[in-house]
């Protein structure tokens, strides 16, 4: 199997992150600060049965509009289409109208999975609401799946990667 999966999401959610965990290199920048990322930055993850081609994006800008804001979202936009699956990432236990625009965004006919990060904060260590944060989520949109994974400490990477693979 090959093919490309889009990362997206509203900043600091840890795209850029997950990105580099999942090709296993630091090829994308991270940072504290949003805007960190202003162009697409592609990475390969290649083994035995699988060749998956990421895609990492600008976070929409949703707060005011102006030139180089215009300019990251077009990126974006660019970013995606004709993608197999976008991985669309948020944070554990924070679901926010600037998440929802992003999501208002994607293209129609493409499958999108929920990836929901930072679980190895404090307040996504409690399994129950966790899974019922994420039943909130998915009953706003249809999403083709779901997975839970901390890109900054490399858990459920892999698991990731093997939830991807169906789609391409
Ligand atoms: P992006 O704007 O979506 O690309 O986000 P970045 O990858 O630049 O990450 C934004 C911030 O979130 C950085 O300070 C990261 O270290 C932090 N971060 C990313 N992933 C995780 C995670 O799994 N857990 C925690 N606690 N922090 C994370
Ligand atoms: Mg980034």
């Amino acid at each position: 199997r090959c093919g490309f999966v889009a990362i997206v999401g509203r900043p600091n959610v840890g795209k850029s992150t997950l990105m580099n965990h999942l090709i296993g290199q630091k090829i994308s920048i991270t940072s504290k600060k949003a805007q960190t990322t202003r162009h697409k930055v592609t990475g390969i993850y290649t083994d035995d049965t699988a060749q998956l081609v990421f895609v990492d994006t600008p976070g929409f800008q949703t707060n005011h509009r102006n030139a180089l804001n215009d300019r990251l979202n077009l990126n974006v936009t660019e970013a995606v289409s004709g993608v197999d699956v976008i991985a669309f990432v948020i944070e554990a236990m924070r679901f926010t109208d600037a998440d929802r625009v992003v999501l208002k965004q994607l293209p129609k006919h493409t499958p999108v999975l929920l990836v929901v990060n930072k679980i190895d904060k404090d307040k996504a260590k409690d399994k129950s609401a966790l899974d019922a944060f994420i039943a909130e989520v998915r009953a706003e949109f249809d999403f083709a799946g779901a997975e839970v994974v901390s890109a900054k400490h490399g858990l459920r990477i892999a698991n990731l990667l093997e939830t991807l693979k169906p789609f391409l």
